[in-house]
């Protein structure tokens, strides 16, 4: 096996994944009878695959790639990074330029006093780190007996023990016997699937409270922090009502719980400020970084810590047994600085506030106007379509749930663009370098992908509501 074994044909490619590779979040049976698609590199907002198809990828990768691929000024830090100091760990009383250069930049990034970074190597590791290190807080400051997290039904905080029982997904928890225990799960403020008759505004006002009530039934000597992500992403691109964050705030305020605001999705600029947490005027105790602090060129993951939290652990804390050998590896920070640099440099942020992102919106909001469209809902730089085979009822389709969505999925494939389904519903979130023109081309595809789909399901009878 070569390194690069681009020249193989499609099919041998695949044989050979098939044969050898374990795909994530990936039924193999079902992939390996049709065959994964082959991407052999990308370009901007563009991913080309192994049959030389041009794709537009409306998803960053996975939430990731905000300023694009092929950015060489990424590639030649990393070179140089790797051939002056490919690795050395942070442990036992060492540091390193890159990763104390980075910590110093997310620390005069990050809102409010988030001025301490605890590196890992994904949201999922930061997750896990953030379980630790509030149970371990708490037990410094005389209080052990608060150890319960409260998050929220549908929220995503990654795959590993500890983050999969933070998240919500019930699937995942179907598998392994998750969650650990320690850990509530409340309601999510899914106004569209859930909301009924109630305005949004009263409805995230009731979802918002959903975390009061579980306080005062665990306790709040018991209670260590709530976790939430400002707009779930893979729960379904969920926007919370303008009422939601503000009463958050206010009972977080009020009681005595740690806030953490899991921004691997809404940070580095995603909504148009540098974290969901400006957008939402949210003051969290703690943030989850990842994904976007590199644009997903290197694995990289960071927990901001206020300094009362960080001045807790430091004075009274001890030694916290907690790290990964990865934690601020250094090819991975100086990539990710110089990330930050080109988002800052070039007015990535700003521009995606004022110009990209309300372009973004008034064009995909016209997608709301498609028979199969119940809502088209954006924030920022993340969308969501719900399907629907009544949209005047919001109904959901009689076929087993996600059957719809992933035929839409493939019917965006066939025509050369990228967009994730969840459960019946299509979410997007494109790089925040997008031009103009991209999301004329991204609409265009989209509505091009809707016609196909429901011209499919009609020959199909499946335009019909449960
Ligand atoms: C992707 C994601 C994670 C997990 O990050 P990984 O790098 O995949 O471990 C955590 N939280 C949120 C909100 C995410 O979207």
């Amino acid at each position: 096996m070569t390194i690069q074994p681009n020249h193989l044909p499609t099919a041998e490619l695949q044989a050979i994944d098939a044969a050898h590779h374990l795909h994530p979040f990936t039924d193999t049976k079902a992939l390996n009878a049709k065959g994964a698609r082959v991407i052999v590199r990308a370009e901007g907002v563009h991913l080309w695959d192994s049959d030389g198809n041009r794709i537009l990828d409306a998803m960053s990768g996975l939430w990731c790639t905000n300023i694009g691929y092929g950015r060489e000024e990424l590639a030649e830090v990393a070179a140089d990074q790797m051939r002056r100091l490919p690795y050395y760990n942070t442990f036992f009383q060492t540091t390193h330029p890159p990763v104390l250069a980075l910590a110093e930049r997310l620390a005069e990034l990050a809102p409010g006093d988030l001025n301490h970074a605890f590196f890992c190597g994904s949201g999922s590791e930061a997750n896990d780190t953030n379980l630790r290190l509030v149970r371990h807080y708490w037990a410094s400051q005389g209080k052990p007996g608060k150890t319960v997290v409260i998050a929220r039904k549908n929220g995503y905080h990654g795959s590993t023990v500890g983050a999969a029982s933070l998240g919500g997904m019930k699937p995942m928890h179907a598998q392994g016997g998750l969650p650990i225990p320690g850990i509530r799960h409340i309601d999510q403020p899914y106004w569209y699937g859930e909301g009924g008759d109630e305005s949004p505004e009263a409805f995230g006002l009731a979802r918002a409270r959903a975390l009061e009530a579980a306080i005062e039934e665990i306790g709040e000597d018991k209670v260590a922090a709530f976790i939430a992500e400002p707009v779930q992403g893979a729960g379904g691109v969920i926007i919370p009502p303008d009422t939601y964050w503000p009463e958050i705030q206010r009972i977080c305020d009020a009681h005595e719980i740690l806030l953490i605001a899991d921004e691997v999705i809404s940070g580095f600029g995603r909504l148009g400020t540098w974290f969901g947490s400006q957008y939402y005027g949210i003051r969290p105790d703690l943030m989850t970084l990842a994904k976007g602090l590199s644009s997903g060129y290197l694995p990289i993951g960071a927990v901001m810590v206020s300094d009362r939290v960080a001045g807790g652990l430091i004075e009274d804390g001890g030694e916290f047994f907690h790290g990964y050998t990865y934690s601020g590896h250094p090819v991975a920070c100086a990539v990710a600085l110089e990330n930050l640099r080109i988002l800052e440099e070039e007015g990535v942020v700003e521009r995606v506030r004022e110009d990209v992102a309300p372009y973004l919106a008034e064009r995909w909001r016209e997608l709301g106007d498609h028979p199969l469209v119940g809502e088209a809902r954006i924030v920022g730089m993340m969308g969501a379509l719900e399907l629907t085979p009544d949209k005047a009822s919001r109904a959901r389709f009689a076929a087993e749930e996600g059957t719809v969505g992933l035929r839409c999925r493939e019917r965006c494939f066939a025509n050369g663009l990228v967009m994730r389904h969840v459960r019946d519903s299509m979410i997007i979130a494109p790089p925040l370098v997008i031009s103009h023109g991209g999301i004329d081309r991204l609409i265009e595809l989209a509505r091009k992908s809707l016609d196909d789909t429901l011209a499919g399901l009609r020959a199909d009878g499946l335009m019909v509501a449960a």
